[in-house]
């Protein structure tokens, strides 16, 4: 394993991301919001999170900056790395699914929005969010420089520490006590933990 195929592993994870989003945008932008909890504040947390797990990494792969604080690829993270980024990318896929047209990149909610509480939404009520912080730790498994590796755990952790709780706070007024017990029955992102 070398510094190059390591990112290239990181990117290629990066591109099939971005394809098995192409069809939920599609369908998300057909489907008519029926409220939105969209601003400012979500524009810059959404900008934080792209700038971490995007825009840093990608200059670095691109022009190799900063390139004082590279350091040597150690293989065993690598690997580590792939495997991290496979249970990113599956987690992706079944929360997809699961959503389904209640699906939005920001705070919406959909016309007929229905409550999700099965499929991996049964074991947590953020499984999405769980596989961005498995995105952000294959990104530091990966490449191995100490601004773009870390850059996507600080990006993406801005953006859920600023939104998570005014998600719940949005499905609250939205689903009541409906969603007041699945929330006493899981956790954010992590089964049993938090
Ligand atoms: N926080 C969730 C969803 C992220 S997508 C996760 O990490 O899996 C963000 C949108 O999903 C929000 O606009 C909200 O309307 C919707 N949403 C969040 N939890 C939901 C649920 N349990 N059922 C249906 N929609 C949900």
């Amino acid at each position: 394993m070398t510094a190059t195929l390591s990112k290239i592993i990181w990117l290629a994870f990066g591109v099939l991301w971005y394809v098995l989003r192409l069809h939920p945008e599609r369908r998300s932008r057909q489907t008519p919001v029926r409220y939105s909890a969209r601003g400012a504040r979500e524009f810059a947390l959404l900008g934080a999170s792209l700038a971490g797990l995007g825009i840093v990494p990608c200059i670095y792969l691109a022009v190799h900056f900063p390139r004082f604080a590279d350091y040597p690829v150690v293989p065993v993270l690598s690997y580590l790395g792939i495997v991290v980024d496979l249970a990113c990318l599956w987690l992706f896929h079944r929360t997809h699914r699961d959503l389904g047209h209640n699906w939005s990149v920001s705070l919406d909610l959909r016309e007929r929005h229905t409550l999700v509480t099965t499929g991996v939404y049964a074991m947590v009520r953020h499984p999405m969010y769980s596989g961005f912080w498995l995105m952000a730790l294959a990104q530091v498994l990966l490449l191995p420089n100490w601004v773009a590796g870390p850059a996507g755990l600080i990006g993406f952790g801005i953006l859920f520490f600023g939104r998570v709780r005014r998600e719940e706070e949005m499905m609250i007024a939205a689903f009541g006590d409906e969603y007041r017990s699945y929330m006493r029955r899981t956790a954010r992102i992590i089964p049993g933990i938090y």
